[in-house]
């Protein structure tokens, strides 16, 4: 999506503490719709399993009506990349499922995105899946005061490789605070050491999209659906990660966490 601002804001641990609140709700929101992702639930009925946990959580949507954007969530299948539009389409059988939300408490905005398997799918489709979530949480881990984007990128990016994913280059993470989609952008694409450095109360968005064809992506007719250029399956992972003393905090589970306590894969 577009950046509204070019300014890097600084936060301090309160305004954290409401972004987490903000990120407490977007973990709700992943929780129940990657339950409910099953054959025969269409994209609006996640659309408004979430829209209801937003109301529970005293939130809004940080998605509806952003430069027009018709719908509580993105709801992105398949071969869609990112910013689908939640629809009928019923989930089938195989299909995968990316799920992005956004939640506002208090003025303060938490951002993620994940991306399920419906029923049982092919292992290549599987190891997509899994692949593109270590690679998030690779990028969390460099996400300290003094390191780079480009380490982060780089971290992210690295971990495609080995098995020649499509690294989504048009669309990326970014900054993210009183508003969405703040300075800097943060790229799925990096070299170590380069790039805009991080410091303690900056907040960042981290979101790689691998592809298991091109990198390439096109964009529908409605002006938001991304989908790949050659139609093969995408993958879409996101957290909102604070840089704390402490090193990397992750602002969108059902408690902050620092990255330390948490596995490679982000589990307690
Ligand atoms: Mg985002």
């Amino acid at each position: 999506m577009k950046t509204d601002a070019r300014v890097v804001t600084k936060k301090t641990p309160e305004d954290f503490a409401k972004m987490a609140i903000a990120g407490a709700c977007v973990a709700a929101i992943h929780a129940a719709t990657r339950a409910a992702a099953q054959p025969g639930t269409s994209l609006l009925e996640l659309d408004a399993i979430s829209a209801e946990i937003l109301r529970e959580h005293d939130c809004r949507s940080s998605f509806l009506g952003y430069h027009g954007f018709p719908a509580t969530i993105c709801a992105s299948p398949n071969e869609v990349i990112v910013h689908g539009i939640p629809s009928r389409y019923q989930l089938r059988e195989g299909d995968i499922i990316s799920i992005d939300a956004g939640a506002i408490y208090e003025g303060w905005h938490g951002d993620a995105a994940f991306t399920v398997a419906v029923g049982d799918v092919a292992p290549e489709v599987t190891q997509l899946l899994e692949v593109t979530e270590r690679a998030l949480w690779n990028g969390i881990a460099q996400a300290r005061h003094g390191r780079r984007l480009g380490d982060v990128g780089h971290a992210v990016e690295e971990t495609a490789r080995p098995h020649g994913y499509g690294v989504v280059r048009d669309y990326i993470g970014h900054g993210i605070g009183r508003q969405m989609h703040e300075a800097p952008n943060v790229p799925n694409y990096g070299v170590p050491g380069k790039g805009f450095k991080l410091k303690t109360g900056m907040a960042i968005a981290i979101e790689p999209m691998f592809n298991l064809g091109t990198s390439e992506s096109s964009v529908l007719d409605d002006g938001w659906t991304v989908i790949t250029q050659d139609g093969k399956l995408s993958a879409h992972f996101e957290h909102t990660v604070a840089i704390t003393p402490e090193g990397p905090k992750v602002l969108t589970l059902a408690e902050p966490r620092l990255v330390d306590e948490l596995d490679e894969v982000g589990r307690a």
